[in-house]
């Protein structure tokens, strides 16, 4: 490859050659110390800008060359032959612009290489065409440019890629996929935010935790289009192992409270783990959660079929639905009702593992109304 390339500059009896059009320079005595500023070349005006922090002044080239350079940077000089082929697509567009109507699409950042490289490399229409050849959702007007055919013609022919566009489709399965996406991502926040309320939990066990750094990304994730959505939660890290093998929350460290409702459905989507509460007292193991939530069901639902015996009893909430769907409003309002009845009905329950301070009860309130 290399040979082949030394031939041709041979055989065009043509040197490459290359300009310094920026640099990076070091002041102070080490490498550990100190600061670093910029140089650069601008070519509009033919100036050098020197680039510090925030504050760009114009220097002398003298000035410029006396600096010592830690990085360089150099731009490949253009041939005369693709200065030339440049100048007649230039001069023909401004020609064609205005009389032809038949145009073809064309990658305006590829567009723009074309204009500023030396070699702007095959045309890369992808940049704006999706995998089915239709339009790239969410594609913006300033990302494709028109060109007449004949201009394409010559473009294509000199440099290769493509694939040739001579129109804009929209591509349904790209359009639909974008509207699932955006669509999980409204349906995740506002679910979370829902669960936010909810304290079914709130007397037997302490708030949950989750690692911030987790919660950064998921919350990256709903809030903007283009965010991939985090993998497993890790919350490994907000665990420190004690010297008799228990686990405790790790003191100084990021986390996020969120209500047991929240932790649930994030799990059910990402996985991961493990379940972490708020509490600097020994962290229950899984086995020791769970038994304490289902045996806080069972009470919680005997209390209500007492409530209930005399009053016609109310359809059973035979859900079909997954936990991890939208949770409807008014489902949620009958549920906080139940939730109230449950609170005042928990004095009654005494022989419950978690022995909640009214700090704790705080606490947990507080994380829940943030
Ligand atoms: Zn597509």
């Amino acid at each position: 490859m290399l040979k082949s390339a030394l031939e041709q500059a041979e055989q065009e009896d043509k040197s490459t050659l290359y300009d310094l059009v920026a640099f990076v320079s070091h002041r102070g005595a080490g490498v550990e110390f100190g600061h670093y500023v910029a140089y650069c070349y601008n070519s509009v005006d033919g100036n050098w800008y020197e680039y510090d922090d925030a504050c760009v002044s114009k220097v002398d080239e003298a000035d410029v060359l006396s600096r010592e350079a830690y990085v360089l940077f150099y731009q490949k000089r253009s041939t005369d032959a693709s200065e030339n082929f440049k100048a007649r697509v230039l001069e023909l567009s401004a020609i064609m612009n205005e009389t032809n109507s038949e145009a073809f699409y064309i990658s305006a950042e590829w567009l723009y290489r074309f204009r500023t490289f030396s070699e702007p490399g095959p045309i890369t229409n992808s940049d704006f065409l999706c995998e089915h050849f239709g339009q790239a959702p969410l594609l913006q007007p300033n990302q494709v440019f028109p060109i007449p055919s004949k201009i394409w013609s010559l473009l294509f022919e000199q440099y290769g890629g493509g694939p040739p566009c001579d129109r804009l489709m929209p591509c349904n399965t790209c359009n639909n996929r974008v509207l699932d996406i955006i669509s999980r991502k409204t349906r995740e926040k506002k679910a979370f935010n829902l669960l936010g309320k909810r304290l079914r939990y709130v007397t037997v066990l302490p708030p949950n935790v989750i690692a911030y750094s987790w919660y950064e990304q998921w919350d990256c994730f709903v809030t903007h289009f283009d965010r991939a959505a985090p993998g497993p939660i890790r919350n490994d890290a907000l665990l420190q192992k004690q010297r008799d093998g228990s686990m405790r929350l790790r003191s100084g460290i990021n986390y996020k409270s969120i209500t047991r409702e929240q932790w649930t459905y994030l799990h059910s989507i990402y996985g991961g783990g493990p379940e972490v509460l708020l509490t600097y007292d020994k962290q229950p193991c899984a086995e020791e959660i769970h038994s304490i939530v289902q045996r806080f069901e069972e009470q919680l639902a005997a209390v209500e079929r007492k409530a209930k015996e005399p009053i016609v009893e109310l359809p059973s909430s035979d859900n079909e639905e997954e936990d991890s769907k939208l949770i409807k409003e008014e489902e949620d309002s009958r549920i906080e009702e139940q939730e109230t009845k449950s609170c005042s009905s928990m004095i009654l329950i005494p022989d419950l593992k978690h022995e909640k301070s009214s700090e704790d009860v705080t606490i947990a309130v507080n994380a829940n109304t943030e």
